[in-house]
């Protein structure tokens, strides 16, 4: 007796199993933080206000829809949220994000921020490490202090991260000079330092070109955050001066480079621009600057509160609200409030 061979009951297993396949393959490649955190959307807002001047044209105050938190921040932030929502206590090793308003509101949620001298003293405790990425020294020593690690790192940093490392590795015998363009001091250049033992030359502009050794290969890496426009001037005098001896990595943050060009657009569009950074923001200054060269009427806002009513004199048409990837969406909102109430007062 031979069994029946059902063929459409055969067809059917054999999607289901290339269903079950595809998915696992997807689920492979994909980050799985982007199935557990879900990313930040910014929202548009616009506001229009009639004044009693404005005799046909309301004043347009408009938000920047892609401006905001970038995947990196909004996954750290959310990944915070997750741990304050059970009311465990938790540490951020440095400010969370490059943006105070949001480190105070994260605070009074419950969260504590230590500063990096005070890594010693953190013992039996739960640690947030933030976006930017930390050196090897920090696991090492948090791990010999009990303490639980709650990895905020951006995936596009760590991936740049272990990049260094590998290439690091490999200059040992290419005997290549490892070069890292970002700010010094920048907790994001601090942990790639950390991949080369500290032993990779930070550069900042093309003037520090001469504390590379002509004699030696090159690789440079770039922090996440810098500006393409400063890496090419950087790759140029580079090229003139180690001829073929240069390997460039352009690891500026696909995020970073893709608002560039988006927010140089925007800014063009309003007779007013206010862009909202943080203090620290390299990447809020960054981005500020191309705002202001597209439309020399860019001031920048720390909050609401820094908001100034001379820069409503003459009284624009139109004012355009952007930031950084620092920049959180309900700080935006609070200075498009703020700019309405003094829109409505230079006009009356
Ligand atoms: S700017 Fe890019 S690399 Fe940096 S945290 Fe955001 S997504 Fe990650």
């Amino acid at each position: 007796m031979y069994a029946q061979f059902d063929v459409s009951q055969s067809k059917n297993i054999i999607n289901d199993v290339l269903i079950i396949c595809f998915f696992f393959v997807y689920k492979l490649f994909l980050p799985a933080e982007i199935f557990m955190y879900k990313p930040f959307k910014a929202t548009s807002t616009e506001m229009t206000h009639n004044t009693q001047y404005s005799s046909d044209k309301p004043v347009r105050i408009v938000i920047d829809s892609e401006s905001g938190f970038c995947f990196g921040v909004s996954r750290a932030v959310s990944m915070a949220e997750e741990i304050l929502k059970m009311n465990e206590p938790l540490t951020s090793l440095g400010d969370i994000v490059h943006n105070n308003e949001e480190v105070i509101r994260l605070e009074r949620k419950g969260m504590e921020t230590v500063l990096h001298r005070q890594l010693d003293t953190l013992k039996n405790r739960t640690v947030l490490l933030r976006a930017h990425g930390e050196p090897p020294a920090t696991y090492r020593i948090l791990k010999k202090q009990n303490v639980k690690i709650v990895d905020a790192t951006c995936p596009v940093v760590l991936k740049l991260q272990h990049s260094v490392r590998k290439a690091w590795e490999e200059a040992k015998i290419s005997n290549a000079q490892i070069v890292i363009y970002g700010k010094k001091g920048h907790p994001e250049v601090v942990g790639l330092l950390g991949q080369t033992d500290d032993e990779a030359i930070v550069i900042s502009s093309v003037d520090d070109i001469g504390m590379l050794n002509p004699a030696r290969p090159v690789e440079i890496f770039s922090q996440t955050t810098m500006s393409n426009s400063g890496l090419d001037g950087i790759e140029q005098k580079v090229r003139e001066t180690f001829a073929s001896n240069v390997r460039i990595h352009r690891t500026i943050c696909r995020q970073v480079e893709n608002r560039a060009p988006h927010l140089k657009d925007f800014a063009g569009e309003y007779d007013l621009v206010i862009f909202v950074g943080g203090e620290k923001s390299s990447n809020g200054r960054m981005l500020f600057e191309i705002c202001r060269q597209a439309n020399p009427r860019t001031c920048y806002a720390y909050s609401e509160n820094s908001v100034r009513e001379e820069w409503f004199v003459p009284a624009p048409r139109t004012v355009g609200i952007c930031g950084a990837t620092s920049t959180p969406h309900w700080l935006m909102e609070k200075v498009a409030k703020k700019t309405n109430e003094f829109v409505k007062k230079v006009m009356i």
